[in-house]
C-alpha cells in the first residue's frame, strides 16, 4: 500500500488553459480521499496526472518514495476506474476481469483465485460468463471495480464511477465502495462533482475550484468550518443561504442588516466583526438553522424576522421552505409535519450562534 503526494503541481493545456494550479496534497496510506468541485475545476486532470495519463506541466507527483513524473502508467502500480466502465464488449466478465493479469503473464491458477475472490467480494460470482451487454449498469460498474481489485494495486483511482447509475443504485454503490475500502485497506482517491457523494465517502475531502484547492478537511470540518463562501455554499444540501448586508452597532450591540431585515449578532462574534462595522459583508446561515417561530423556543425579538412562504417542498421527514424575507430569498429546512402553507406570513427565527460571516471582497470566512 502507498502514500500519494502532489508537490506544487501545475497543469496547463494548450491555449493557456490552466487546469490545475499549484496543487499540493498528501494522501496517507490506506486513506480514502475524495476530490470534489464543480465541472471543469480540474478534478479529472489531477487524477489523470496521478495515473500518468497526463503529463505534469510543473511540480512533482510521488507514489510512496518514488517520484513518478516520468514513470509510464503501467509501471505506477495504480488502478483506475472510469465513469464509462471501459469494459471490453466482446469479452465475458471473467475475461474482462482477468485481462490485465493475463497481459502480465500471471499463472492461470493465480488469475482464477484473484478473479473469483474479487467477484465474491463484489457479489458478481454468478455473472462471470456473461458479456457486458447482458449486465445492468450497476453490475457493469462492479465488473469495472473488480478489474481494478484483481490487480491488487497500491492505489485505486476512481473518476466519477457512479455518474451513469440511477439514483438508487448510486446510493447502494456508495455504501459498497465504502465497505470495499474498509475491507481492502487500500489507498483510494475518488473524484466526483457530487458533494453528497464526497461527504458520505471520504476520510478527507479536497474541495477544488478553478484549478485551485480551496480546503482539505474531514467532511464534518468542511461543513462546520468552511474557509470561504465557496466551500460554505458548495458543501451542504440545500445549500447555505447568503445575504449581502452590513454590520451595524447600536448600544454596544452588533447587528446584521440585510435586504429588509435585521438580526442581532451573538457576542462571541463581536471581536472578529468589529472591524467590519459599517461595511458590506455576507451573512450565511444553513437551512436547518432557520426555524418557524411556531415550532421553536429559540425566538427573541432580535433573531426573528417577518417572511412569506413561496414554495413548500415536502420531503417526508422534513420539508424545504422557499421563503422571502424583505427582498432576500432563503431556504429553510423544517420538520415534515410542522410546515406552513404557501403564501402564508410567518416569523422566521435564526439560530444566530450558527451564523457565518464572509468578507465581501475575498469571500473568506470571518467567523
Ligand atoms: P473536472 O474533472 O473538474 O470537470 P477537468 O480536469 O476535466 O475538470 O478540466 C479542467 C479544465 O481543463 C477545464 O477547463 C477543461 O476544459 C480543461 N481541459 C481538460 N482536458 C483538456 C484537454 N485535453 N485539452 C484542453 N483542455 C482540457
Amino acid at each position: 500500500m502507498a502514500q500519494v503526494s502532489l508537490k506544487n503541481v501545475y497543469k496547463a493545456y494548450p491555449g493557456n488553459i490552466e487546469a490545475v494550479r499549484d496543487m499540493s496534497l498528501g494522501v496517507e496510506n490506506k486513506e480514502f480521499v475524495v476530490i470534489v468541485g464543480p465541472s471543469g475545476c480540474g478534478k479529472s486532470t489531477t487524477l489523470r496526472m496521478i495515473a500518468g495519463l497526463e503529463d505534469v506541466t510543473k511540480g512533482e507527483i510521488w507514489i510512496s518514495d518514488k517520484m513518478v513524473n516520468d514513470v509510464p502508467p503501467k509501471d505506477r502500480d495504480i488502478a483506475m476506474v472510469f465513469q464509462n466502465y471501459a469494459l471490453y464488449p466482446h469479452m465475458t466478465v471473467y475475461e474482462n476481469m482477468s485481462f490485465a493479469l493475463r497481459l502480465r503473464k500471471y499463472p492461470r491458477s493465480e488469475i482464477e483465485t484473484r478473479v473469483k475472490d474479487a467477484a465474491e467480494i463484489l457479489g458478481i460470482a454468478k455473472l462471470l460468463n456473461r458479456q457486458p451487454r447482458e449486465l445492468s449498469g450497476g453490475q457493469r460498474q462492479r465488473v469495472a471495480v473488480g478489474r481494478a481489485i484483481v490487480r491488487k494495486p497500491m492505489v485505486f483511482l476512481f473518476d466519477e464511477p457512479l455518474s451513469n447509475l440511477d439514483a438508487k443504485m448510486r446510493v447502494q454503490m456508495r455504501t459498497e465502495l465504502n465497505k470495499l475500502h474498509i475491507r481492502l485497506q487500500s489507498t483510494m482517491i475518488y473524484v466526483t462533482h457530487d458533494q453528497t457523494e464526497a461527504m458520505t465517502m471520504g476520510n478527507r475531502i479536497v474541495v477544488m475550484k478553478d484549478g485551485i484547492i480551496q480546503q482539505v478537511a474531514s467532511p464534518i470540518t468542511l461543513y462546520d468550518k468552511p474557509v470561504n463562501k465557496f466551500v460554505a455554499g458548495f458543501i451542504g444540501s440545500p445549500p447555505m443561504n447568503f445575504v449581502k448586508g452590513e454590520i451595524i452597532k447600536k448600544d454596544s450591540k452588533f447587528f446584521f442588516t440585510g435586504d429588509g431585515f435585521i438580526v442581532k449578532v451573538v457576542e462571541d462574534m463581536h471581536k472578529k466583526l468589529a472591524v467590519y462595522e459599517g461595511k458590506e459583508i455576507f451573512f450565511g446561515i444553513r437551512p436547518e438553522d432557520i426555524y418557524d417561530k411556531l415550532f421553536t423556543s429559540r425566538a427573541s425579538s432580535e433573531n426573528t424576522v417577518k417572511a412569506v412562504v413561496e414554495i413548500v417542498e415536502p420531503m417526508g421527514a422534513e420539508a424545504y421552505l422557499y421563503i422571502t424575507a424583505g427582498k432576500s430569498s432563503l431556504i429553510a429546512r423544517v420538520g415534515g409535519h410542522d410546515r406552513p402553507e404557501v403564501h402564508q406570513d410567518m416569523d422566521l427565527v435564526f439560530d444566530m450562534s450558527k451564523a457565518r460571516f464572509f468578507n465581501k471582497d475575498t469571500e473568506e470566512t470571518i467567523v
